[in-house]
Protein backbone atom coordinates (compact mmCIF):
# COMPACT_ATOMS: atom_id res chain seq x y z
CA UNK A 1 0.00 0.00 0.00
CA UNK A 2 1.05 3.88 -1.15
CA UNK A 3 -0.01 6.62 0.88
CA UNK A 4 0.33 10.45 0.37
CA UNK A 5 1.57 13.30 3.18
CA UNK A 6 -1.61 15.28 1.88
CA UNK A 7 -0.59 19.11 2.26
CA UNK A 8 -3.55 20.46 -0.17
CA UNK A 9 -1.09 20.67 -2.80
CA UNK A 10 -1.42 19.29 -6.44
CA UNK A 11 1.64 17.36 -7.06
CA UNK A 12 0.92 14.01 -8.49
CA UNK A 13 3.31 10.85 -8.52
CA UNK A 14 3.32 8.05 -10.08
CA UNK A 15 4.30 4.94 -8.22
CA UNK A 16 5.09 1.14 -8.30
CA UNK A 17 5.75 -1.52 -6.27
CA UNK A 18 8.76 -0.84 -4.70
CA UNK A 19 7.16 2.43 -3.36
CA UNK A 20 5.08 -0.66 -1.50
CA UNK A 21 4.61 0.69 2.09
CA UNK A 22 5.87 4.76 1.58
CA UNK A 23 4.29 8.03 2.61
CA UNK A 24 4.62 10.27 -0.56
CA UNK A 25 5.60 13.54 0.67
CA UNK A 26 3.94 16.74 -0.47
CA UNK A 27 1.94 14.85 -2.29
CA UNK A 28 -1.49 14.35 -3.23
CA UNK A 29 -1.93 12.49 -6.17
CA UNK A 30 -0.87 8.77 -7.27
CA UNK A 31 -0.91 7.35 -10.36
CA UNK A 32 0.06 3.76 -11.44
CA UNK A 33 -0.25 0.83 -13.71
CA UNK A 34 0.83 -1.83 -11.48
CA UNK A 35 -1.46 -4.68 -10.53
CA UNK A 36 0.67 -5.03 -7.84
CA UNK A 37 0.05 -1.41 -6.19
CA UNK A 38 -2.92 -0.28 -4.03
CA UNK A 39 -3.13 3.37 -3.68
CA UNK A 40 -4.71 5.09 -0.46
CA UNK A 41 -6.13 8.31 0.24
CA UNK A 42 -7.39 9.73 3.58
CA UNK A 43 -10.21 12.05 3.42
CA UNK A 44 -12.64 13.80 6.29
CA UNK A 45 -14.80 16.39 3.81
CA UNK A 46 -12.21 16.28 0.72
CA UNK A 47 -13.17 14.73 -2.16
CA UNK A 48 -11.62 11.33 -2.52
CA UNK A 49 -10.67 10.92 -6.12
CA UNK A 50 -10.65 7.59 -8.36
CA UNK A 51 -9.83 7.35 -12.00
CA UNK A 52 -9.34 4.21 -13.60
CA UNK A 53 -8.71 2.82 -17.25
CA UNK A 54 -9.43 -0.48 -17.70
CA UNK A 55 -7.63 -0.47 -21.43
CA UNK A 56 -4.43 0.51 -20.06
CA UNK A 57 -4.77 -0.97 -16.37
CA UNK A 58 -3.98 2.26 -15.03
CA UNK A 59 -6.14 3.85 -12.00
CA UNK A 60 -4.91 7.23 -9.81
CA UNK A 61 -6.51 8.52 -6.35
CA UNK A 62 -6.68 12.21 -5.90
CA UNK A 63 -7.21 13.69 -2.22
CA UNK A 64 -8.74 17.60 -3.23
CA UNK A 65 -10.30 20.29 -1.46
CA UNK A 66 -10.88 23.60 -2.44
CA UNK A 67 -7.00 24.17 -2.63
CA UNK A 68 -6.26 21.23 -4.47
CA UNK A 69 -9.13 22.02 -7.22
CA UNK A 70 -8.03 25.70 -7.48
CA UNK A 71 -4.37 24.54 -8.09
CA UNK A 72 -5.58 22.28 -10.87
CA UNK A 73 -4.89 19.20 -9.36
CA UNK A 74 -7.11 17.19 -11.49
CA UNK A 75 -5.91 17.97 -14.84
CA UNK A 76 -2.50 17.86 -13.54
CA UNK A 77 -3.14 13.72 -12.70
CA UNK A 78 -4.78 13.60 -15.89
CA UNK A 79 -2.09 14.71 -17.82
CA UNK A 80 1.08 12.46 -15.86
CA UNK A 81 -1.60 9.34 -17.01
CA UNK A 82 -1.99 10.32 -20.24
CA UNK A 83 1.58 10.97 -20.47
CA UNK A 84 3.16 7.91 -18.63
CA UNK A 85 0.61 5.56 -18.46
CA UNK A 86 -0.83 6.07 -22.14
CA UNK A 87 -4.36 6.52 -21.20
CA UNK A 88 -7.09 8.49 -22.77
CA UNK A 89 -9.40 10.84 -21.78
CA UNK A 90 -12.42 9.77 -23.04
CA UNK A 91 -11.54 6.32 -21.62
CA UNK A 92 -11.40 7.59 -17.77
CA UNK A 93 -14.04 6.06 -14.94
CA UNK A 94 -14.27 8.01 -12.31
CA UNK A 95 -15.88 7.33 -8.64
CA UNK A 96 -15.94 10.87 -5.71
CA UNK A 97 -16.48 8.90 -3.05
CA UNK A 98 -18.09 10.74 0.38
CA UNK A 99 -16.92 14.47 0.46
CA UNK A 100 -18.80 17.78 2.80
CA UNK A 101 -22.35 18.98 0.83
CA UNK A 102 -22.52 22.09 -0.70
CA UNK A 103 -25.42 23.09 1.93
CA UNK A 104 -22.86 22.59 4.63
CA UNK A 105 -19.68 23.47 3.29
CA UNK A 106 -19.59 27.64 3.73
CA UNK A 107 -16.93 29.70 2.49
CA UNK A 108 -15.57 33.10 3.40
CA UNK A 109 -15.91 36.00 -0.28
CA UNK A 110 -12.06 34.88 -1.09
CA UNK A 111 -12.26 31.54 -1.70
CA UNK A 112 -15.71 31.79 -3.20
CA UNK A 113 -14.47 34.21 -5.71
CA UNK A 114 -11.61 31.48 -6.86
CA UNK A 115 -14.56 29.42 -8.19
CA UNK A 116 -16.77 32.31 -10.60
CA UNK A 117 -16.46 30.12 -13.88
CA UNK A 118 -18.51 27.59 -12.08
CA UNK A 119 -21.63 29.19 -11.14
CA UNK A 120 -22.99 25.71 -11.06
CA UNK A 121 -21.27 25.04 -7.97
CA UNK A 122 -22.12 28.40 -6.35
CA UNK A 123 -24.60 28.68 -3.96
CA UNK A 124 -25.34 32.21 -2.09
CA UNK A 125 -28.28 32.26 0.62
CA UNK A 126 -28.81 34.48 3.63
CA UNK A 127 -25.72 35.92 3.25
CA UNK A 128 -23.75 33.05 3.33
CA UNK A 129 -21.71 31.75 0.73
CA UNK A 130 -21.69 28.12 -0.09
CA UNK A 131 -19.11 25.82 -2.41
CA UNK A 132 -20.12 22.85 -3.93
CA UNK A 133 -16.63 20.84 -4.42
CA UNK A 134 -17.64 17.81 -6.49
CA UNK A 135 -19.76 20.02 -8.98
CA UNK A 136 -16.33 21.84 -9.36
CA UNK A 137 -14.68 18.82 -9.52
CA UNK A 138 -17.51 17.02 -12.14
CA UNK A 139 -17.17 20.14 -14.33
CA UNK A 140 -12.91 20.11 -14.43
CA UNK A 141 -13.01 16.44 -15.38
CA UNK A 142 -15.35 17.04 -17.89
CA UNK A 143 -13.15 20.33 -19.43
CA UNK A 144 -10.16 17.88 -19.56
CA UNK A 145 -12.06 15.27 -21.26
CA UNK A 146 -13.50 12.87 -19.34
CA UNK A 147 -17.23 11.84 -20.29
CA UNK A 148 -20.37 12.81 -18.11
CA UNK A 149 -21.69 9.41 -18.03
CA UNK A 150 -17.94 8.19 -16.79
CA UNK A 151 -18.47 10.51 -13.13
CA UNK A 152 -19.94 8.33 -10.51
CA UNK A 153 -20.64 11.24 -7.38
CA UNK A 154 -21.43 9.71 -3.84
CA UNK A 155 -24.37 11.11 -2.37
CA UNK A 156 -23.25 11.07 1.29
CA UNK A 157 -21.97 13.89 2.95
CA UNK A 158 -19.37 13.42 5.53
CA UNK A 159 -20.93 16.29 7.96
CA UNK A 160 -24.00 15.08 8.00
CA UNK A 161 -23.21 11.18 8.31
CA UNK A 162 -22.32 11.02 12.30
CA UNK A 163 -20.24 7.56 11.99
CA UNK A 164 -17.97 9.93 9.34
CA UNK A 165 -15.20 11.85 10.15
CA UNK A 166 -15.55 15.52 9.41
CA UNK A 167 -13.11 17.71 9.99
CA UNK A 168 -16.05 20.73 9.43
CA UNK A 169 -17.92 18.88 12.42
CA UNK A 170 -15.63 18.00 14.64
CA UNK A 171 -12.15 19.26 13.78
CA UNK A 172 -11.53 15.35 14.56
CA UNK A 173 -8.13 13.67 13.38
CA UNK A 174 -10.14 10.58 12.40
CA UNK A 175 -10.02 10.05 8.41
CA UNK A 176 -12.37 8.19 5.98
CA UNK A 177 -9.71 5.47 4.23
CA UNK A 178 -10.13 4.88 0.88
CA UNK A 179 -8.42 2.10 -0.99
CA UNK A 180 -7.79 1.79 -4.75
CA UNK A 181 -6.26 -1.02 -7.12
CA UNK A 182 -6.76 -3.06 -10.10
ZN1 LIG B 1 -24.14 17.83 4.14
Amino acid sequence: MIGMQQIHGSYVVRVSQKDDGKIIENCDGLISNDPKVTLLVRVADCLPISLVDKKTHSFGLIHAGWRGLDKGIIKKAIDLMQKELRIKNSDLKISIGPHICQKHYEVGRDVFSKFTKYPEALLQKNNKLFLDLAKIAELQLINNGVKKENIKISKTCTFEGPSLPSFRRSKTSERILVKLNI
